[in-house]
Formats: C-alpha cells, structure tokens, sequence
C-alpha cells in the first residue's frame, strides 16, 4: 500500500494545525520556565526568597526554651547601676567566679575585653587563668577587628564571632568555622561551646568520609552552605557555613540581666551542667543585629542582640545532635530548577482546565484564570511551609512566577487563536468576509483604495463534474493564486461561496487594473482542468473593479461610499460575466 501524502495546500494546514494547538502551548510553558530561571539566575528573586523564608520563620510555632543554655545580659539598667562601660575588671571577676562557682560546662564571654579596664585586672586574669571553660571572643576578619583577650589567647581558649550577613543585611547562616591564610581553622564561639557541652557527654564531630563538606555531630549531619543554595544566587559560601535554624528570638532562651544574678536572686542549680553566655544588650553599645525575627511590620526598630544571635546558633548545634533535630536542608540546583519547570507546566494545565470551562464571559474567563494562578500560588507556598517545617527550604518565586507566566501566555495565545477562527475562513485559511468588512473601513478612511470582487466562472459545473471535496480544493487554489498575486499589504478575504474580494490601499483604479490582468494570467498559468467550462478547459476567474478617492471618502458618509464601492465592483463583475467572462471590468466613479 502506498502512502500518500495530503496535497500540497492541506498539509499546510495539517502542520499549522498542529503547531496552533499542542506544540505552541508546551513551547510557551517551557519558555516561560526558561525565562523564570534565567530571571532567578540574576538574583533578582533573592530578596523576596529571603522574605518567605523569614516569614516562615516567624510563623512557625514557637519552639520550648532551649534548657542547655543560659544568658546572662548586661543591659541599659546594668550599665547605670555600675556607672560605667565596659564593666569594670573587678566586677568582670566577681561574676565569671560566682557563675564558675555553679558549675556550667562551658561559659562564652561575649564581650570585647581586649584592654584592662581598671580597678581589678590583675583579679581578672587570676580568673581568665584559672577557668579552663571560659571561651573568649575576638573578630578576626573584616575591616573592624578586635583581639581576643591576651590571656585567654595564650591559653587558646578564644573563638571567633565574625558573621555573615545576607546583601538585606540579614543574619540567615552561621559562620561554623573559618581558615586563615596561614591555614590555621577557627571556630566560632557557638561552636566551640557546643563542641565542649558535647565532648561531655561523648559526641565529637566527625568528618563524613570522602566528603570534605559534610559532618556528623551526633544524630545529625551538617552539610556546607553553598552559593546557590535554596534562594540564594552567586552567595559568599567561605569558610564553613550552614543556613541557621533559629530556635526563635530572644523568649526562647533562658534570660538573667546581670544586676538579678549578682544579687543572688536565682537558684543556685540553674546554671550546673549548661552553656553560660555572657552579652550585651544595651542599646548603647550597639551589639545588635537583624535576623528573620525582626519584620519591620512588628516594630520599625526592632533588633536581636548579638549574643541571642550566638545561642540560636549553639541551639541548633546542641538540638541537632541531641535530639535530631532537622538542620536547613536544600534540594539540589537541578532539582529547584525542575521543580520550576513543572509548576509552569501547571501554569499550561490550568489555562487549559479554565479554556475548557463554559465560561463566555471574558471577565470570568480572566478572573477563573486569575483565581486559579492565586490558589496554586497559594498550595505552593503552604506545600513549600510544610516542607520548611520538615526543616527543607524549597524557593517559592520562580516556581509562582513560571505558573503565572506560563498560564498568561497560554491566555494569550488562545484569545489571539479565538481572533484567528473569528475572522479567518476555515476552507482556504485566508480572511473571512467579517475581516474584511473591517479592513475596508479601515482603508478607505485612511485614502484611495481599490477594490477586486473575483468570481470563480461555472464553479456550479466544477462542482457537478468533480465533486464537491475537489471544489474545495479548488477554491484552495484559487485563495492561493490570489494571494501569489498581491503585494503583503493588500487583503485576499473569501467574500462567498466561490467569490474573492481583494483590498488594495493606496491604489488606483489603473494599477488595480493590471493586479486583476495579472490574476486572471496566473489562474490560467495554474492550469487546473475544468472540462464543463464554457469559456476555456481551465478554472477561470471574472473580476470586477472599482475604486474610491480619498476626497470622495467624506466621513459622514462613510457607509455610503464603501456600499456603492462594493457595489460598483459587483456590477463590474457582472458586466465581465455577461461579456464572456475570464476577464475583468472596470466601473469608473460615477457622478
Ligand atoms: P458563474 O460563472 O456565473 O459564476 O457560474 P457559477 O456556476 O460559478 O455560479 P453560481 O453562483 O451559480 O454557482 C456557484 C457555486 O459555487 C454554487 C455552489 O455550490 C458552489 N459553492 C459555493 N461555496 C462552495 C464551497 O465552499 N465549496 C464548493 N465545492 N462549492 C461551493
Ligand atoms: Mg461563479
Ligand atoms: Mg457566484
């Protein structure tokens, strides 16, 4: 058997079919995706990522009061009962004694204490000298550095408390540990506290073999934050990172201001076996910093002590290892960028699901559209809290904006397919008459026009010889010598049955002329058989011609003048008709 291929003129059809329906709305999701992700890649979507994250974080439900750690604060009202800052030495002493004295595992000093500050330093070294788990501080990188305490170096018992803040100024990651040039590693001061709370009870941490990233501390394993993690593009990922699961701001840590626990008036047992940290938080000396818990919608000028910031971080380190508790985990790069993909995919289901409803309003058909882009935006983003409940980040923008690209795009081209079929003629796939009724107007107001009626001569006898499926083709035919025939910005429209009607703005009479010489030229030239034909052995055409004037076209009488043109072109077309047909007839402008 052989196959045969659809003539020439339906398989155009065949393919423009094709192309309108499947092919042209999956190509559009998958740009839109394409567009999304090269969008997300500019780091543009950074910012409001951080956002959701953020607001994630606030509204997850409060977590317990972390019973491992204790802060002692130092704030406004301690600052003013002794009168100066930074605290004197002798008073630095008295309280590292009295807090040694409870026996906590581990005692962070938040403060710069890098010069004497007199009366009592001698009585303060005594103390640095003779606390082996007191753990110092200093800021080693950046432009503003701060040595550690000189005594307390000797001893190694320092860490680090530089951070790193996000471009919105925000402290997301927890700097775990940094290298210097030298090669020497150094270990912040939530970590180096946890590692000691934890050596105590037999965890130590341990590298994951044949991965220089990842290590296990206890029930958990940490992995090294990288620049694209979850919404971050091109980030700083130096030293070793992790996004910082924050137990919650300042209420979820066990608070003493210093003036309460000098005065004796806490239980003695409260700080035995736990991790004591020792900070500021009087606005004056200016230790404050921005995390996902200060919104601007709360308060304007709401910021987290640094210290707090150092006991979330030892709180994610402790709960991990203890209880397994989850750490911020991604998904990978090609994972997220799949995930964006087949969200704009759901944008194309959508458009389809609202296409298909009965809606013939165009309001409801927006607004269905509209409230279906909102309700997955909205699945999304709660699919995406579920996970980060689960302790996963999943990025929500690129996956909302690939949907509502993807599903407008699709609108769009439908409601452009709707004005195709509204004024294209299905047979021939040339303007249908409602077109052209509408481009005439338009070409008259604007100046001259000539107007071409074509009439297929004895077309009934095609269609009694051949068969009405090979009239069809033929008109196909016809449609398409007509268009062979015109420059791009004339207008063939099928007027009726077998009758064509050709716009030619700007035009003459004179040149419409030779256009209508030329047509019935190529129509022969076409040699399509016509043997019941009583003019020639081929399908002939008879056209008749007139033509308007821009000074004639008054726009009061718009349809006036653009019903006697169509007129006068149809009684041109008789007239060919009645001299013989397969010619053309002229009717000049009468009056
Ligand atoms: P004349 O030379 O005077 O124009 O003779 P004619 O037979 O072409 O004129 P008439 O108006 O009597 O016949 C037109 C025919 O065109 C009648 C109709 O069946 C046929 N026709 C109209 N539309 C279609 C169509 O879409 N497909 C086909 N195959 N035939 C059509
Ligand atoms: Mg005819
Ligand atoms: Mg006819």
């Amino acid at each position: 058997m052989v196959f045969k291929l659809p003539s020439f003129s339906n398989r155009k059809r065949l393919l423009q079919r094709l192309w309108n329906s499947e092919t042209k709305i999956i190509l559009t999701g998958l740009s839109a995706a394409t567009g999304v992700i090269a969008l997300s890649f500019t780091g543009v979507l950074q910012v409001p990522e951080w956002a959701v994250l953020d607001l994630f974080f606030r509204v997850r439900p409060a977590a317990s009061t972390d019973p491992r750690i204790v802060v002692i604060t130092i704030d406004d009202e301690d600052i003013s009962q002794i009168g100066t800052w930074s605290i004197p030495d002798i008073k630095l002493a008295q309280l590292l004694k009295k807090i040694r004295a409870q026996k906590p595992r581990a005692i962070g000093l938040d403060l710069y204490r890098d010069l004497p500050v007199e009366p009592g330093n001698a009585e303060l070294q005594k103390v640095f000298r003779t606390t082996p788990n007191l753990i110092g501080v200093e800021k080693r990188f950046g432009s503003r550095r701060v040595p550690p305490p000189k005594t307390l170096a000797k001893q190694d018992q320092v860490a680090i408390v530089d951070r790193v803040e996000d471009a919105d100024g925000r402290v997301r990651r927890d700097l775990i540990s940094t290298r210097s040039r030298e090669g020497k590693t150094y270990l912040s001061l939530g970590a180096r506290l946890s590692l000691i709370y934890l050596e105590a009870q037999g965890i130590k941490l341990e590298q994951i073999e044949g991965r220089s990233d990842q290590y296990r501390l206890g029930r958990s394993i940490f992995t090294a934050f990288q620049s694209h993690d979850g919404g971050y593009v091109r980030a700083n990922a130096e030293g070793y990172q992790v996004l910082l699961n924050f137990r919650g701001d300042r209420e979820v840590f066990t608070t003493i201001p210093l003036r309460k626990f000098l005065a004796g008036s806490v239980t003695p047992e409260l700080l035995r076996d736990r991790i004591v940290l020792i900070g500021s938080t009087a606005e004056s000396t200016n230790d404050f910093l921005l995390t996902p818990y200060d919104s601007s919608q709360t308060d304007l000028f709401s910021r987290t002590p640094g210290v707090f910031v150092h006991a979330n971080a030892i709180s994610q380190l402790l709960s991990a290892a203890i209880d397994g508790r989850p750490v911020i985990q991604v998904l990978p790069e090609a994972v997220e960028t799949l995930w964006a993909i087949l969200w704009a995919l759901g944008g194309i289901l959508l458009s389809r699901r609202v296409l298909q409803g009965t809606w013939t309003e165009k309001s409801f058909f927006y607004g269905q559209a509209g409230l279906g882009v909102a309700g997955l935006s909205l699945v999304n983003v709660a699919s995406s809290y579920g996970l980060f409940l689960l302790g996963w980040w999943v990025p929500v923008f690129s996956a909302i904006l690939g949907l509502t690209l993807s599903t407008g795009a699709c609108l769009l081209f439908h409601k452009q397919d709707l004005h195709r079929l509204a004024y294209l003629d299905e047979l021939t796939q040339i303007a249908n008459r409602r077109y052209f009724e509408r481009q005439l107007i338009k070409a008259v107001q604007k100046g001259e026009v000539s107007l071409i009626l074509c009439d297929v001569d004895f077309f009934k006898l095609y269609n009694d010889t051949y068969g009405h499926p090979a009239g069809d083709d033929c008109l196909i035919q016809v449609a398409d010598t007509l268009q062979q025939s015109v420059r791009r910005s004339d207008l063939v429209a099928r007027y009726g049955g077998e009758e064509f009607a050709i716009i030619l703005p700007g035009t003459s009479i004179e040149l419409a002329e030779r256009v209508a010489e030329r047509i019935l030229q190529r129509m022969r030239e076409r040699n399509v058989p016509h043997q019941s034909s009583h003019v020639s052995e081929k399908v002939t055409l008879s056209c008749g011609i007139s033509s308007v004037k821009p000074e004639r076209a008054s726009f009061q009488l718009l349809d006036g003048t653009i019903h006697h043109l169509v007129e006068r072109a149809d009684k041109a077309l008789y007239q060919a008709k009645q001299e013989g047909r397969d010619r053309y007839c002229v009717r000049q402008i009468e009056r």
